[in-house]
Protein backbone atom coordinates (compact mmCIF):
# COMPACT_ATOMS: atom_id res chain seq x y z
CA UNK A 1 0.00 0.00 0.00
CA UNK A 2 2.53 2.55 -1.07
CA UNK A 3 2.48 5.51 -3.83
CA UNK A 4 4.61 6.82 -6.21
CA UNK A 5 4.59 10.38 -5.88
CA UNK A 6 6.55 12.46 -9.07
CA UNK A 7 7.44 16.65 -8.78
CA UNK A 8 7.96 18.98 -6.24
CA UNK A 9 5.23 18.48 -3.45
CA UNK A 10 4.30 18.17 0.35
CA UNK A 11 2.61 15.27 1.83
CA UNK A 12 1.49 14.86 6.09
CA UNK A 13 2.26 11.40 6.76
CA UNK A 14 -0.42 9.67 7.32
CA UNK A 15 0.90 7.98 10.50
CA UNK A 16 2.86 10.35 12.13
CA UNK A 17 1.47 13.53 10.89
CA UNK A 18 5.38 14.94 10.12
CA UNK A 19 4.78 17.10 6.51
CA UNK A 20 7.51 15.48 4.13
CA UNK A 21 8.53 17.77 1.17
CA UNK A 22 8.92 15.39 -1.79
CA UNK A 23 11.68 15.94 -4.06
CA UNK A 24 11.35 14.85 -7.94
CA UNK A 25 12.54 10.98 -9.01
CA UNK A 26 10.57 8.12 -9.28
CA UNK A 27 10.29 5.62 -6.64
CA UNK A 28 8.56 4.69 -3.40
CA UNK A 29 8.54 7.84 -0.90
CA UNK A 30 8.95 7.55 3.01
CA UNK A 31 8.51 9.78 5.95
CA UNK A 32 12.05 11.63 6.76
CA UNK A 33 10.41 11.09 10.37
CA UNK A 34 9.27 7.68 11.12
CA UNK A 35 10.84 6.03 8.03
CA UNK A 36 7.09 4.69 6.81
CA UNK A 37 5.80 5.04 3.47
CA UNK A 38 3.95 7.89 2.14
CA UNK A 39 0.53 7.69 1.13
CA UNK A 40 -3.02 9.39 0.91
CA UNK A 41 -4.65 6.33 2.50
CA UNK A 42 -5.70 6.95 5.74
CA UNK A 43 -4.60 5.44 8.66
CA UNK A 44 -6.90 5.50 11.24
CA UNK A 45 -6.04 6.03 15.33
CA UNK A 46 -8.14 4.35 17.67
CA UNK A 47 -9.73 6.73 20.63
CA UNK A 48 -11.12 4.06 22.48
CA UNK A 49 -10.15 1.12 20.97
CA UNK A 50 -11.85 -1.93 23.60
CA UNK A 51 -9.43 -5.40 24.07
CA UNK A 52 -12.03 -7.47 23.68
CA UNK A 53 -13.01 -6.94 20.38
CA UNK A 54 -9.58 -8.15 18.90
CA UNK A 55 -8.65 -10.82 21.71
CA UNK A 56 -8.61 -14.35 20.38
CA UNK A 57 -11.38 -16.88 21.38
CA UNK A 58 -8.24 -19.35 22.48
CA UNK A 59 -6.98 -17.00 24.20
CA UNK A 60 -10.31 -15.81 26.45
CA UNK A 61 -10.51 -19.69 26.66
CA UNK A 62 -6.86 -20.20 28.22
CA UNK A 63 -6.90 -17.11 30.47
CA UNK A 64 -10.62 -18.85 31.97
CA UNK A 65 -8.75 -21.86 32.89
CA UNK A 66 -5.84 -20.12 34.25
CA UNK A 67 -7.99 -17.84 36.66
CA UNK A 68 -9.90 -20.54 37.61
CA UNK A 69 -6.72 -22.17 39.31
CA UNK A 70 -7.58 -21.42 43.14
CA UNK A 71 -5.37 -18.42 44.25
CA UNK A 72 -3.26 -17.96 41.00
CA UNK A 73 -3.22 -14.30 41.49
CA UNK A 74 -1.87 -14.63 44.89
CA UNK A 75 1.36 -17.11 43.85
CA UNK A 76 1.86 -15.32 40.77
CA UNK A 77 2.41 -11.82 42.93
CA UNK A 78 4.68 -13.51 45.07
CA UNK A 79 6.55 -14.45 41.97
CA UNK A 80 6.71 -11.06 41.33
CA UNK A 81 7.58 -9.88 44.44
CA UNK A 82 10.87 -11.91 44.38
CA UNK A 83 11.83 -10.74 41.05
CA UNK A 84 11.67 -7.24 41.65
CA UNK A 85 10.57 -5.77 37.73
CA UNK A 86 13.28 -3.07 38.53
CA UNK A 87 15.97 -5.90 38.10
CA UNK A 88 14.68 -6.72 34.83
CA UNK A 89 15.00 -3.09 33.72
CA UNK A 90 18.69 -2.75 35.33
CA UNK A 91 19.84 -5.64 33.20
CA UNK A 92 17.61 -4.15 30.10
CA UNK A 93 19.30 -0.89 30.43
CA UNK A 94 22.44 -2.34 31.49
CA UNK A 95 22.39 -4.34 28.20
CA UNK A 96 20.72 -2.09 25.73
CA UNK A 97 20.74 1.74 23.96
CA UNK A 98 17.72 2.90 25.35
CA UNK A 99 15.31 4.52 21.95
CA UNK A 100 14.52 8.28 22.00
CA UNK A 101 14.38 10.95 19.96
CA UNK A 102 17.99 11.42 19.73
CA UNK A 103 18.46 7.79 19.45
CA UNK A 104 17.03 5.42 16.75
CA UNK A 105 14.56 8.18 16.02
CA UNK A 106 12.68 6.72 13.81
CA UNK A 107 11.87 3.52 15.79
CA UNK A 108 10.98 6.55 18.25
CA UNK A 109 8.40 8.05 15.75
CA UNK A 110 6.98 4.21 14.80
CA UNK A 111 6.10 4.20 18.75
CA UNK A 112 4.72 6.74 19.12
CA UNK A 113 2.05 6.14 16.10
CA UNK A 114 1.63 2.48 17.65
CA UNK A 115 1.03 4.07 21.15
CA UNK A 116 -1.37 6.69 19.65
CA UNK A 117 -2.81 4.03 17.30
CA UNK A 118 -3.81 1.48 20.08
CA UNK A 119 -4.34 4.58 22.52
CA UNK A 120 -1.43 3.07 25.04
CA UNK A 121 0.73 5.33 27.29
CA UNK A 122 4.60 5.13 25.62
CA UNK A 123 6.36 2.65 27.58
CA UNK A 124 10.38 2.78 27.21
CA UNK A 125 11.81 0.78 24.49
CA UNK A 126 15.54 -0.65 23.78
CA UNK A 127 17.62 -1.99 21.27
CA UNK A 128 19.63 -5.19 22.24
CA UNK A 129 22.38 -7.05 20.45
CA UNK A 130 22.24 -9.66 23.44
CA UNK A 131 19.61 -11.31 25.17
CA UNK A 132 20.57 -11.54 29.20
CA UNK A 133 18.31 -14.21 29.55
CA UNK A 134 19.75 -16.32 26.79
CA UNK A 135 16.79 -17.14 24.81
CA UNK A 136 18.68 -17.15 21.53
CA UNK A 137 17.28 -18.19 17.75
CA UNK A 138 14.83 -16.27 16.26
CA UNK A 139 11.73 -16.83 18.21
CA UNK A 140 13.01 -14.01 20.56
CA UNK A 141 12.65 -11.18 18.76
CA UNK A 142 11.36 -8.87 20.61
CA UNK A 143 9.96 -8.62 23.82
CA UNK A 144 7.68 -6.66 27.06
CA UNK A 145 8.20 -6.48 29.99
CA UNK A 146 7.55 -4.68 33.44
CA UNK A 147 3.95 -4.79 35.11
CA UNK A 148 4.15 -2.07 37.08
CA UNK A 149 5.80 -0.08 34.49
CA UNK A 150 5.78 -1.86 30.96
CA UNK A 151 8.93 -1.79 28.90
CA UNK A 152 9.80 -2.99 25.28
CA UNK A 153 13.44 -4.53 24.39
CA UNK A 154 14.18 -5.15 20.23
CA UNK A 155 16.82 -7.40 19.63
CA UNK A 156 19.41 -6.07 17.26
CA UNK A 157 19.05 -8.16 14.32
CA UNK A 158 15.06 -8.38 14.09
CA UNK A 159 15.25 -4.45 12.89
CA UNK A 160 18.75 -5.20 10.35
CA UNK A 161 16.74 -8.01 8.99
CA UNK A 162 12.37 -6.62 8.35
CA UNK A 163 11.57 -3.73 6.29
CA UNK A 164 10.68 -0.49 8.38
CA UNK A 165 6.93 -1.58 7.77
CA UNK A 166 7.67 -4.94 9.73
CA UNK A 167 9.27 -3.15 12.81
CA UNK A 168 6.41 -1.18 12.82
CA UNK A 169 4.03 -4.75 13.06
CA UNK A 170 6.78 -5.73 15.42
CA UNK A 171 6.11 -3.10 17.84
CA UNK A 172 2.57 -3.31 17.20
CA UNK A 173 1.93 -6.65 18.41
CA UNK A 174 4.43 -5.58 22.21
CA UNK A 175 2.46 -2.61 22.50
CA UNK A 176 -0.37 -5.01 22.19
CA UNK A 177 0.56 -7.04 25.21
CA UNK A 178 0.20 -3.54 27.11
CA UNK A 179 -3.29 -2.92 25.43
CA UNK A 180 -4.63 -6.15 26.34
CA UNK A 181 -3.39 -6.13 29.96
CA UNK A 182 -1.36 -9.12 29.55
CA UNK A 183 1.60 -8.22 31.51
CA UNK A 184 0.91 -9.52 35.34
CA UNK A 185 0.61 -13.38 33.79
CA UNK A 186 3.07 -12.56 30.73
CA UNK A 187 5.84 -11.78 33.51
CA UNK A 188 4.98 -14.65 35.37
CA UNK A 189 5.09 -17.35 32.43
CA UNK A 190 8.50 -15.57 31.14
CA UNK A 191 10.06 -16.17 34.41
CA UNK A 192 8.72 -19.36 34.85
CA UNK A 193 10.61 -20.57 31.27
CA UNK A 194 13.46 -18.61 32.86
CA UNK A 195 13.42 -20.65 36.00
CA UNK A 196 13.22 -23.68 34.30
CA UNK A 197 16.69 -23.22 32.25
CA UNK A 198 18.11 -21.60 35.97
CA UNK A 199 19.64 -23.42 38.83
CA UNK A 200 18.30 -21.83 41.81
CA UNK A 201 19.92 -23.00 44.48
CA UNK A 202 18.97 -21.52 47.79
CA UNK A 203 17.91 -18.32 46.63
CA UNK A 204 14.72 -16.72 47.57
CA UNK A 205 12.91 -17.61 44.26
CA UNK A 206 14.07 -21.26 45.25
CA UNK A 207 10.80 -21.09 47.87
CA UNK A 208 8.66 -20.05 45.72
CA UNK A 209 9.15 -22.03 42.18
CA UNK A 210 7.84 -24.65 44.24
CA UNK A 211 4.48 -22.91 44.41
CA UNK A 212 4.59 -22.95 41.00
CA UNK A 213 2.97 -26.70 40.77
CA UNK A 214 2.88 -28.51 37.24
CA UNK A 215 -0.83 -27.60 36.65
CA UNK A 216 -0.19 -23.48 37.25
CA UNK A 217 2.73 -23.74 35.43
CA UNK A 218 1.07 -25.88 32.25
CA UNK A 219 -1.95 -23.78 32.77
CA UNK A 220 0.16 -20.38 32.22
CA UNK A 221 2.46 -20.94 29.27
CA UNK A 222 -1.15 -22.52 27.25
CA UNK A 223 -2.39 -19.01 27.85
CA UNK A 224 1.14 -17.29 27.34
CA UNK A 225 1.24 -19.02 23.60
CA UNK A 226 -2.29 -18.20 22.95
CA UNK A 227 -2.16 -14.62 23.90
CA UNK A 228 0.14 -14.56 21.13
CA UNK A 229 -2.65 -14.72 18.72
CA UNK A 230 -4.14 -12.11 20.40
CA UNK A 231 -1.18 -9.08 19.89
CA UNK A 232 -0.93 -10.16 16.57
CA UNK A 233 -4.22 -8.59 15.69
CA UNK A 234 -3.34 -5.96 17.20
CA UNK A 235 -0.52 -5.90 15.55
CA UNK A 236 -2.34 -5.96 12.48
CA UNK A 237 -4.93 -2.94 13.69
CA UNK A 238 -1.35 -0.65 14.14
CA UNK A 239 -0.23 -1.50 10.49
CA UNK A 240 -3.74 -2.16 8.77
CA UNK A 241 -2.34 -4.09 6.07
CA UNK A 242 -2.48 -8.00 6.69
CA UNK A 243 0.40 -8.62 3.89
CA UNK A 244 2.82 -6.54 6.64
CA UNK A 245 1.59 -9.35 9.04
CA UNK A 246 2.15 -12.04 6.64
CA UNK A 247 5.69 -11.02 5.68
CA UNK A 248 7.13 -10.22 9.20
CA UNK A 249 5.95 -13.86 10.01
CA UNK A 250 7.12 -15.73 6.72
CA UNK A 251 11.14 -13.66 7.80
CA UNK A 252 10.62 -15.11 11.32
CA UNK A 253 9.71 -18.63 9.63
CA UNK A 254 12.55 -18.53 6.95
CA UNK A 255 15.07 -16.57 8.55
CA UNK A 256 17.17 -14.57 6.64
CA UNK A 257 16.54 -16.13 3.03
CA UNK A 258 13.94 -14.31 1.96
CA UNK A 259 14.75 -13.29 -1.82
CA UNK A 260 14.35 -17.07 -2.26
CA UNK A 261 11.03 -17.41 -0.03
CA UNK A 262 7.69 -17.04 -2.36
CA UNK A 263 5.46 -14.92 -0.22
CA UNK A 264 1.92 -16.20 -2.41
CA UNK A 265 3.04 -20.32 -1.61
CA UNK A 266 3.83 -19.09 2.08
CA UNK A 267 0.02 -17.66 2.19
CA UNK A 268 -0.70 -21.12 0.38
CA UNK A 269 1.04 -23.10 3.30
CA UNK A 270 -0.81 -20.89 5.99
CA UNK A 271 -4.35 -21.08 4.63
CA UNK A 272 -3.56 -25.18 4.35
CA UNK A 273 -2.57 -25.24 7.66
CA UNK A 274 -5.78 -24.94 9.92
CA UNK A 275 -7.44 -27.53 7.64
CA UNK A 276 -4.88 -30.36 7.47
CA UNK A 277 -5.50 -30.86 11.89
CA UNK A 278 -8.46 -31.62 13.09
CA UNK A 279 -9.51 -29.09 16.43
CA UNK A 280 -8.43 -32.21 19.06
CA UNK A 281 -4.72 -32.38 17.39
CA UNK A 282 -4.39 -28.89 17.38
CA UNK A 283 -5.07 -28.86 21.31
CA UNK A 284 -2.59 -31.82 21.58
CA UNK A 285 0.16 -29.62 19.24
CA UNK A 286 -0.55 -26.45 21.76
CA UNK A 287 0.50 -28.48 25.01
CA UNK A 288 3.39 -29.75 23.53
CA UNK A 289 4.12 -26.09 22.95
CA UNK A 290 3.44 -25.62 26.18
CA UNK A 291 5.51 -28.16 27.63
CA UNK A 292 8.60 -27.25 25.41
CA UNK A 293 9.00 -23.82 26.53
CA UNK A 294 8.91 -22.21 23.07
CA UNK A 295 8.62 -18.52 23.49
CA UNK A 296 6.34 -18.01 20.15
CA UNK A 297 3.84 -20.24 18.53
CA UNK A 298 4.93 -21.46 15.17
CA UNK A 299 4.54 -18.58 12.71
CA UNK A 300 2.68 -20.79 9.88
CA UNK A 301 0.44 -21.00 12.27
CA UNK A 302 -0.07 -17.30 13.50
CA UNK A 303 -0.41 -16.20 9.84
CA UNK A 304 -3.20 -18.93 9.13
CA UNK A 305 -4.95 -17.57 12.46
CA UNK A 306 -4.32 -13.92 10.82
CA UNK A 307 -5.20 -14.49 7.63
CA UNK A 308 -8.59 -16.27 9.13
CA UNK A 309 -9.41 -13.24 10.89
CA UNK A 310 -9.34 -11.03 8.23
CA UNK A 311 -11.93 -13.61 5.94
CA UNK A 312 -14.11 -13.93 8.62
CA UNK A 313 -14.71 -10.31 9.02
CA UNK A 314 -13.46 -9.56 12.65
CA UNK A 315 -10.75 -7.66 11.54
CA UNK A 316 -12.90 -5.43 9.38
CA UNK A 317 -15.36 -4.97 12.23
CA UNK A 318 -13.13 -3.47 14.51
CA UNK A 319 -12.02 -1.04 12.10
CA UNK A 320 -15.54 -0.09 11.29
CA UNK A 321 -16.72 -0.48 14.64
CA UNK A 322 -14.33 0.65 16.91
CA UNK A 323 -13.95 4.74 17.29
ZN1 LIG B 1 5.88 9.59 9.41
ZN1 LIG C 1 4.15 -11.47 21.99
Amino acid sequence: MSTEFNGDSKIRCRYCGQLNKLAGGKGEATCGRCRLPLSDEPHKKFANLKAETYIHPYDVQALKTLKMIPGIDSILKKLLEVTHEAYMRVLFNANSVKVGPDQYPDLDAKLDVVCCTLGVAKPDLYVSVTNPFGGGGLGFNAFTGGVEKPFIVVFAPLIERLTDQEVFAVLGHEVGHIHAQHLLYKVAAELLMFLTHTALGFSPLAAVATLITMPIQMALLNWYHKAELSCDRAGLLVTQDPSVIVSTMMKLAGGNLTSKVNYEAFIDQARQFQKNYEEKWLDKIWTMIAAGGMSHPFPVWRVSEILEWVDEGGYKKVMDEQD
